[in-house]
Protein backbone atom coordinates (compact mmCIF):
# COMPACT_ATOMS: atom_id res chain seq x y z
CA UNK A 1 0.00 0.00 0.00
CA UNK A 2 1.32 3.59 -0.94
CA UNK A 3 1.69 5.97 1.93
CA UNK A 4 -0.62 8.45 1.24
CA UNK A 5 1.26 12.46 0.23
CA UNK A 6 0.47 13.65 3.62
CA UNK A 7 -0.63 12.76 6.91
CA UNK A 8 -2.33 14.66 9.75
CA UNK A 9 0.99 14.40 11.52
CA UNK A 10 2.16 16.57 8.55
CA UNK A 11 -0.43 18.87 9.02
CA UNK A 12 -0.01 19.33 13.04
CA UNK A 13 4.07 19.81 12.45
CA UNK A 14 3.05 22.74 9.97
CA UNK A 15 0.39 24.19 11.44
CA UNK A 16 -0.13 23.02 15.21
CA UNK A 17 1.98 25.40 16.69
CA UNK A 18 0.12 28.41 15.11
CA UNK A 19 -3.31 26.60 15.80
CA UNK A 20 -2.36 26.10 19.54
CA UNK A 21 -1.72 30.07 20.00
CA UNK A 22 -4.61 31.11 17.90
CA UNK A 23 -7.14 29.13 20.24
CA UNK A 24 -5.15 28.24 23.50
CA UNK A 25 -8.35 29.19 25.61
CA UNK A 26 -10.45 26.58 23.89
CA UNK A 27 -7.99 23.72 24.18
CA UNK A 28 -8.12 21.41 26.90
CA UNK A 29 -4.56 19.81 28.17
CA UNK A 30 -5.89 16.17 26.47
CA UNK A 31 -6.25 18.52 23.02
CA UNK A 32 -2.66 19.87 23.67
CA UNK A 33 -1.58 16.33 24.92
CA UNK A 34 -3.01 14.44 21.58
CA UNK A 35 -1.55 17.77 19.35
CA UNK A 36 1.80 16.74 20.90
CA UNK A 37 1.41 12.64 20.21
CA UNK A 38 0.41 13.10 16.74
CA UNK A 39 3.41 15.53 16.27
CA UNK A 40 5.83 12.60 17.94
CA UNK A 41 4.31 9.44 16.81
CA UNK A 42 6.60 6.93 14.71
CA UNK A 43 9.39 9.73 15.15
CA UNK A 44 12.72 9.83 16.70
CA UNK A 45 11.48 11.67 19.64
CA UNK A 46 9.23 8.35 20.91
CA UNK A 47 12.53 6.26 20.20
CA UNK A 48 12.46 2.84 17.99
CA UNK A 49 14.52 -0.32 17.07
CA UNK A 50 16.26 -1.46 14.50
CA UNK A 51 14.18 -4.51 12.33
CA UNK A 52 16.56 -7.11 10.49
CA UNK A 53 15.20 -10.05 7.86
CA UNK A 54 16.25 -12.89 8.64
CA UNK A 55 16.57 -14.42 5.34
CA UNK A 56 18.29 -11.37 3.65
CA UNK A 57 19.76 -9.30 6.56
CA UNK A 58 18.23 -6.04 5.60
CA UNK A 59 17.49 -3.77 8.17
CA UNK A 60 15.21 -0.90 8.90
CA UNK A 61 14.59 1.36 11.72
CA UNK A 62 10.82 1.44 13.19
CA UNK A 63 9.88 4.23 15.18
CA UNK A 64 7.53 4.05 18.04
CA UNK A 65 3.92 5.04 18.11
CA UNK A 66 2.09 7.10 20.35
CA UNK A 67 -0.46 4.78 21.13
CA UNK A 68 -2.88 7.62 21.44
CA UNK A 69 -6.35 6.41 21.24
CA UNK A 70 -7.30 9.43 18.56
CA UNK A 71 -4.01 9.19 16.80
CA UNK A 72 -4.97 8.97 13.29
CA UNK A 73 -2.05 6.75 12.50
CA UNK A 74 -2.46 3.97 15.58
CA UNK A 75 -5.97 3.72 14.93
CA UNK A 76 -5.51 3.08 11.38
CA UNK A 77 -3.02 0.32 12.47
CA UNK A 78 -5.83 -1.19 15.26
CA UNK A 79 -8.30 -0.70 12.22
CA UNK A 80 -5.94 -2.61 9.97
CA UNK A 81 -4.93 -5.70 12.24
CA UNK A 82 -8.64 -5.89 13.22
CA UNK A 83 -10.01 -6.41 10.01
CA UNK A 84 -6.96 -8.58 9.07
CA UNK A 85 -7.77 -10.92 11.74
CA UNK A 86 -11.80 -10.59 10.67
CA UNK A 87 -11.13 -11.81 7.47
CA UNK A 88 -8.93 -14.80 8.72
CA UNK A 89 -11.77 -15.93 9.95
CA UNK A 90 -14.22 -15.91 7.06
CA UNK A 91 -15.17 -18.63 5.69
CA UNK A 92 -15.84 -19.70 1.73
CA UNK A 93 -19.30 -19.07 2.06
CA UNK A 94 -21.84 -15.70 0.97
CA UNK A 95 -22.36 -13.24 3.47
CA UNK A 96 -24.30 -10.43 3.97
CA UNK A 97 -24.20 -6.91 6.15
CA UNK A 98 -27.02 -6.25 8.39
CA UNK A 99 -27.10 -3.10 10.82
CA UNK A 100 -29.46 -2.91 13.61
CA UNK A 101 -29.57 0.43 14.71
CA UNK A 102 -30.84 1.98 18.22
CA UNK A 103 -33.26 5.15 17.90
CA UNK A 104 -31.57 8.85 18.66
CA UNK A 105 -33.96 8.91 21.75
CA UNK A 106 -32.69 5.96 23.46
CA UNK A 107 -28.69 7.61 23.38
CA UNK A 108 -28.75 8.85 26.68
CA UNK A 109 -30.44 5.67 28.49
CA UNK A 110 -27.19 3.33 26.12
CA UNK A 111 -24.95 5.50 27.42
CA UNK A 112 -25.61 5.55 31.38
CA UNK A 113 -26.95 1.91 31.18
CA UNK A 114 -23.94 0.32 28.17
CA UNK A 115 -23.84 -3.16 29.89
CA UNK A 116 -27.76 -3.66 29.78
CA UNK A 117 -28.36 -1.65 26.79
CA UNK A 118 -25.97 -3.33 24.05
CA UNK A 119 -26.47 -6.78 25.50
CA UNK A 120 -30.15 -6.22 25.09
CA UNK A 121 -29.10 -5.17 21.38
CA UNK A 122 -27.09 -8.17 20.83
CA UNK A 123 -29.77 -10.37 22.29
CA UNK A 124 -32.53 -8.92 20.04
CA UNK A 125 -30.37 -8.58 16.98
CA UNK A 126 -29.40 -12.35 17.30
CA UNK A 127 -32.44 -13.23 18.04
CA UNK A 128 -34.15 -11.34 14.58
CA UNK A 129 -31.26 -13.04 12.61
CA UNK A 130 -32.38 -16.40 13.92
CA UNK A 131 -35.76 -16.37 13.38
CA UNK A 132 -36.11 -14.23 10.26
CA UNK A 133 -33.35 -16.44 8.75
CA UNK A 134 -34.95 -19.60 10.05
CA UNK A 135 -38.14 -18.74 8.33
CA UNK A 136 -38.93 -21.05 4.91
CA UNK A 137 -40.28 -17.45 3.41
CA UNK A 138 -37.22 -16.11 3.60
CA UNK A 139 -33.74 -18.52 4.09
CA UNK A 140 -35.44 -21.47 5.78
CA UNK A 141 -31.51 -21.97 7.43
CA UNK A 142 -30.16 -21.82 10.85
CA UNK A 143 -27.26 -19.43 10.40
CA UNK A 144 -24.05 -18.51 11.98
CA UNK A 145 -23.28 -14.85 12.66
CA UNK A 146 -20.81 -12.09 13.97
CA UNK A 147 -21.76 -9.21 15.94
CA UNK A 148 -19.82 -6.25 15.96
CA UNK A 149 -21.34 -3.25 18.03
CA UNK A 150 -19.88 -0.22 16.66
CA UNK A 151 -20.60 3.26 18.55
CA UNK A 152 -19.41 6.59 18.18
CA UNK A 153 -16.42 6.33 19.97
CA UNK A 154 -15.33 3.55 17.48
CA UNK A 155 -15.10 1.19 20.49
CA UNK A 156 -16.12 -2.22 19.04
CA UNK A 157 -17.16 -5.06 21.18
CA UNK A 158 -17.78 -8.23 19.40
CA UNK A 159 -20.45 -11.42 20.03
CA UNK A 160 -20.38 -14.28 18.38
CA UNK A 161 -23.10 -16.64 17.47
CA UNK A 162 -23.09 -19.80 15.39
ZN1 LIG B 1 0.06 7.56 17.04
Amino acid sequence: MNAPPFEVADIVRAAGKSFVEKNRSRLTWQHLRLLRAIERCRTAALGGHLDQCSRCGQQAISYNSCRNRHCAKCQTNARDKWLAAREAELLDVRYVHVVFTLPHELSQLALANKRIVYDLLFRASAATLLEIAADRKHLGARIGFLSVLHTWGQNVLQNPHS
